[in-house]
C-alpha cells in the first residue's frame, strides 16, 4: 500500500477530482443498461442568475449525496442537469442593460438579447456546481430557452389543449402594472404594508342620510359596482334594496346584501368595485354585477376614471381623497396595517384587472393532486400537507400567458376574417407564430389565408412543469416510462406551490400520472441572525467565499449536518470549520494507517483480539444507521453517526490503542499485528465508502492512494455501498471493549490532569476486578491497555475494593504506580 503524504491541499485535491471523474465518465447514466434498477433524480433546472448562494449548495448537497448514495447501491441513476433560461428578471436585466423596453426592438432581437445574459450566466453556475463537487450526468445538458425544449413545452400546450383542458377566456387575473404581465397567483407574494382607511360618506338616494364606507381604495370610486352590508347586521338591514350615490362617480347603485361582508371591518359597509380584490371577483360572479375597469396595464387610470384618466394609482388615490374632503364627504381618515399582494419579481402593488389571457383548468384536478400526493413519499412527510393546502386554496384557474417575450411562444394564430383559433400541429414544433406562418393554407372555416399571430407566450412554469417526463426522454424515447415518474423530486420550501404544484397537476392532466413517487424537501438557509439570508440585511454570505477558503467537502458537511431535511438551517462557518478540522483527522488517521500498512497484504480474516471485534462491531452498527438515515434522507443523522464514530471510535480510542501491537510485532507477535493490520484496512476503507457521498473528494483522493490497486473499481464512487454484515455485530466485544476503552481514557485522563505527558511511564497498573469474565477480558486486552498506557507491568486480580473506580464498571478498580 502506497503510503499518504503528510500534507495535502484540499482546493487542489477537489479540483483535480473534478476534472478526473469527468473524463473517466463515472456519473453517465447508462441508457443502455437494462439490467440494473434505474433511479431517476428531477434535478431542478436552476434560473441562471449568475448567482450561487448557500441556499443551493444546501439544495444540491441533498440530491446530490442521494445520487451518490443510490449509484453505490447498485442503481442506474439519471441524474441530469437542465437551466430554466425564461424569465422575467433577465428580461427586466436587459431592459436595463440596454435602456431600452421589450417593445423598442423586434422580439427575435429582443430574445437574442437575453439569451447572451442568460449563457453568460450558466458559465458561472456550471463552475458553481462542478466546484461543489455534483455528480450530474453532463451528457444530459439542456437550456428551456433552445428550441428543441420549446418544442417539448409546445407540445404539451398542444396535447392539453386538445384534450380540452387549455381555454381562452376574459377573466380577472392579477397583474403587475410594472412588468405588464398577468401572473399566476403563485407569483403574487403576500406583504403586510401600511395603508390608509377613508371614511366616506355615500348619500342615501332620496334622503339626507348617508352610510359611511371604510376603503382604502378611493380611487377605485369610479368602478364601484355596488354597496353591500352583511345581511344579519341590524345597523343597516333596513337599507337593503335602497339605492345609494356614489361619491366622485355621480351615479347611483343598489345596496346589496352579502354573506361575506364582515360586520366589524371598517363600518359594515363596503363597496364592491371591480376590482379591488378578490372577494370584489366572487361578488361580481354571485350578483351578476357589470365591470367597469379603471386601471391601465400599465398601472395608469383610464377614460372611465373621468378626470383622473392618465394618473397613476397612486396620484388618483391623493387626488379623489382631496376633492372628497372639499366636497365633505370625506369623514376621516386612520392608519392600517393590511396585507396586500406584490409582484414576485418587482415587489409591485399587484392590480386584479380583466384581459383575455390563456388558462389551463386546474381546479377540477384538485382531488387528483391531494390524491397524488398522498401517494407520493415524502422527505419530511408533514410537507405534503403544504401542496395539499395550497392546491385546495386556489380559487382561479392558472393563468399561463404572459405579455412578455422571452419565453416559449403560444403555438396559435387567429384567422383575420373570422377569428378562428388555429392551434399548431404537433409535427410543427417548434415555431415561433411570429416568424411563421401555420402550415395550412386557408382558415378550416371561412377560408380566408390571412393569419394574425398569437403575441403573448408561456409562463416559464410551463416550461419546467414537464421537467421529470423531458429528463425520461418524452416525446422521442420510447421507453421514456422506464425513467417516469422521477424516482426522487427534490424541492426547496418556497417552490412547493409552484414547481411541485405545477409539475403535478400538468403531469396528471397530460399523462393521468403523477411526475414523482418521492419528494426530498429542503428548507432555507439562514443569516447568522436566525432570518432569511439576504444581500441587503448584511447577514449574507457568498457561496464562492466558502468553497474557496474551506473546499466542497467541508461545506457539505455543513449542509449534510446543518439540520433535520426539510427544516430551515442557519448558515454557521463554525459548522464548515468543523467539517474542515474532521478532514484533517481522517486524513492523519488514514495516512497513520497506509505508513503501517505499507507492507500488507489483504489476505484471510486473522484471528482477532478484543478490541479489533470491538471496532468491527461499532463499524457495523454505524453502517446499519447510516444506511437507514440514508434510506430516508435524513442526512444530519448520516453525517453525525459516521464522524462521531471516525472521530472518537476510529481515531481517538482504536487507533491510539493499537499502536503498541502495530509498531511492536517483537514484544506482542506477528499475529496480533496482522490482526490490527486487518481491522485498520478494513475499518478504514468503508469508512471512507460511508464518507464518500457527504465528502466525495478527500474520500478519492485517500481511495486512490490507499486501495484502487487492492479494490481495482475506477472509483470510490464506483465501489458497492458496504453491506450490513449482522455476523460482525457482537455484543459481547462491544461491552468488553467499551470497558477496556473506558479504564485506558480513565487513565490518560489522570496522567494529563496531573500535568504529565501521555507517554509517561508506568511502572506497575494493578487492576481489580471482582467479576471473572470481567478479569479474562481485561487479560485479553493486556497488551492494548499496557501499550496505550505505556505500563511496564500489568497486574490483573480478581478482587474488589482496592484503588480508583473505573467511572460506570462497577467493580473495576486501578492503581497506577508512576516512576518515582
Ligand atoms: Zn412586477
Ligand atoms: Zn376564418
Amino acid at each position: 500500500m502506497k503510503p499518504l503524504p503528510k500534507e495535502f491541499d484540499v482546493l487542489t485535491i477537489e479540483k483535480r477530482w473534478q476534472k478526473e471523474w469527468e473524463k473517466m465518465g463515472v456519473y453517465r447514466f447508462d441508457r443502455k443498461d437494462k439490467k440494473r434498477t434505474v433511479f431517476s433524480i428531477n434535478t431542478p433546472p436552476p434560473y441562471p442568475s449568475g448567482d450561487f448562494h448557500m441556499g443551493n449548495v444546501l439544495n444540491w448537497t441533498y440530491f446530490d449525496m442521494v445520487a451518490r448514495y443510490k449509484r453505490m447501491r447498485g442503481f442506474n441513476v439519471l441524474f441530469p442537469q437542465g437551466w430554466d433560461c425564461h424569465g422575467l428578471p433577465t428580461e427586466v436585466e436587459t431592459e436595463e442593460f440596454y435602456k431600452i423596453k421589450k417593445t423598442d426592438v423586434p422580439p427575435d432581437k429582443f430574445r437574442k438579447l437575453c439569451e447572451g445574459f442568460v449563457n453568460k450566466y450558466i458559465a458561472i453556475m456550471k463552475d458553481a456546481i462542478i466546484r461543489m463537487g455534483c455528480s450530474p450526468d453532463w451528457t444530459t445538458e439542456y437550456r428551456t430557452m433552445d428550441p428543441d425544449y420549446w418544442r417539448r413545452t409546445q407540445l404539451s400546450f398542444i396535447l392539453l389543449h386538445k384534450k380540452g383542458y387549455i381555454y381562452q377566456g376574459t377573466h380577472p387575473i392579477n397583474w403587475c402594472p410594472r412588468c405588464e404581465t398577468a401572473i399566476a397567483d403563485a407569483e403574487v407574494e403576500h406583504e403586510t404594508r401600511e395603508g390608509t382607511l377613508h371614511y366616506i360618506k355615500f348619500p342615501l338616494a332620496n334622503s339626507k342620510e348617508h352610510l359611511t364606507i371604510a376603503t382604502t381604495r378611493p380611487e377605485l370610486l369610479p368602478a364601484c359596482v355596488t354597496v353591500a352590508v352583511n345581511p344579519n347586521d341590524e345597523r343597516y338591514k333596513k337599507f337593503i334594496g335602497k339605492e345609494i350615490h356614489v361619491p366622485i362617480a355621480e351615479k347611483k347603485v343598489k345596496i346589496i346584501a352579502e354573506d361575506m361582508v364582515n360586520p366589524k371591518f371598517g363600518t359594515g359597509v363596503v363597496m364592491v368595485c371591480t376590482y379591488g380584490d378578490k372577494a370584489d371577483v366572487q361578488s361580481v360572479t354571485k350578483h351578476h354585477l357589470p365591470v367597469i375597469m379603471v386601471i391601465t396595464e400599465t398601472g395608469k387610470m383610464n377614460r372611465s376614471a373621468g378626470k383622473y384618466a392618465g394618473l397613476t394609482v397612486a396620484e388618483a388615490k391623493k387626488a379623489v381623497a382631496k376633492d372628497l374632503e372639499k366636497q365633505g364627504l370625506l369623514e376621516k381618515t386612520e392608519k392600517l396595517q393590511q396585507e396586500i399582494g406584490v409582484c414576485w419579481r418587482c415587489d409591485t402593488p399587484i392590480e386584479i384587472l380583466e384581459r383575455k389571457q390563456w388558462f389551463m383548468k386546474t381546479r377540477v384536478l384538485t382531488e387528483a393532486v391531494e390524491n397524488a400526493a398522498l401517494d407520493v413519499k415524502w422527505y419530511p412527510d408533514y410537507m405534503k400537507a403544504r401542496l395539499i393546502d395550497w392546491a385546495k386554496s386556489l380559487d382561479w384557474d392558472w393563468v399561463i400567458s404572459r405579455q412578455r417575450v422571452f419565453a416559449t411562444p403560444i403555438p396559435i394564430w387567429y384567422c383575420a376574417k373570422c377569428n378562428e383559433i388555429i392551434l399548431a400541429e404537433p409535427e410543427w414544433v417548434p415555431i415561433d407564430p411570429k416568424l411563421e406562418k401555420p402550415k395550412i393554407d386557408k382558415c378550416p372555416k371561412c377560408g380566408s389565408s390571412e393569419f394574425v399571430p398569437e403575441k403573448d407566450v408561456l409562463d416559464t412554469w410551463m416550461d419546467s412543469s414537464i421537467s421529470s417526463a423531458v429528463h425520461a426522454g418524452w416525446p422521442d424515447n420510447a421507453d421514456w416510462h422506464r425513467l417516469f415518474p422521477a424516482d426522487m423530486h427534490p424541492s426547496g420550501t418556497d417552490i412547493i406551490r409552484t414547481w411541485a404544484y405545477y409539475l403535478m397537476v400538468r403531469n396528471l392532466a397530460l399523462f393521468n400520472e403523477k411526475p414523482y413517487k418521492s419528494c426530498l424537501i429542503n428548507g432555507m438557509v439562514l443569516g447568522n441572525d436566525g432570518t432569511k439570508m439576504s444581500k441587503s440585511k448584511g447577514n449574507y454570505t457568498a457561496a464562492p467565499d466558502i468553497l474557496n477558503k474551506y473546499g466542497a467537502d467541508a461545506s457539505r458537511q455543513w449542509a449534510a449536518g446543518g439540520g433535520a431535511t426539510g427544516s430551515d438551517i442557519p448558515f454557521r462557518q463554525p459548522d464548515v470549520e468543523y467539517g474542515w478540522r474532521f478532514q484533517r483527522k481522517l486524513w492523519n488517521a488514514a495516512r497513520f494507517t497506509s505508513l503501517l500498512l505499507e507492507d500488507y497484504v489483504p489476505a484471510k480474516k486473522p484471528r482477532l483480539e478484543l478490541l479489533d471485534k470491538w471496532l468491527l462491531s461499532r463499524l457495523a452498527n454505524t453502517i446499519k444507521k447510516a444506511s437507514e438515515a440514508f434510506e430516508n434522507c435524513q442526512f444530519n443523522i448520516v453525517i453525525e453517526e459516521i464522524r462521531n464514530f471516525t472521530w472518537h471510535e476510529f481515531c481517538d480510542q482504536y487507533i491510539e490503542a493499537a499502536k503498541d501491537r502495530l509498531y511492536k510485532p517483537d514484544v506482542y507477535g506477528k499475529e496480533s499485528r496482522e490482526a490490527a493490520q486487518y481491522t485498520l484496512y478494513t475499518v478504514l476503507y468503508k469508512t471512507l465508502q460511508l464518507l464518500a457521498p457527504v465528502m466525495p473528494h478527500i474520500t478519492e483522493e485517500i481511495y486512490q492512494t490507499m486501495y484502487k490497486d487492492t479494490i481495482k473499481s475506477q472509483s470510490i464512487h464506483s465501489t458497492s455501498w458496504p453491506p450490513f454484515d449482522e455476523s460482525q455485530i457482537s455484543e459481547e466485544a462491544e461491552k468488553y471493549g467499551a470497558l477496556v476503552m473506558a479504564l485506558i481514557s480513565q487513565i490518560r485522563r489522570e496522567k494529563s490532569e496531573n500535568k504529565m505527558p501521555l507517554n509517561t511511564p508506568i511502572k506497575l497498573l494493578t487492576i481489580y476486578a471482582e467479576d471473572q469474565k470481567n478479569t479474562l477480558i481485561l487479560n485479553q486486552a493486556a497488551n492494548d491497555i499496557a501499550g496505550t498506557c505505556k505500563t511496564e507491568k500489568i497486574e490483573i486480580i480478581a478482587k474488589k475494593d482496592k484503588g480508583k473506580p473505573v467511572e460506570g464498571y462497577d467493580g473495576v478498580h486501578y492503581v497506577a504506580e508512576y516512576q518515582p
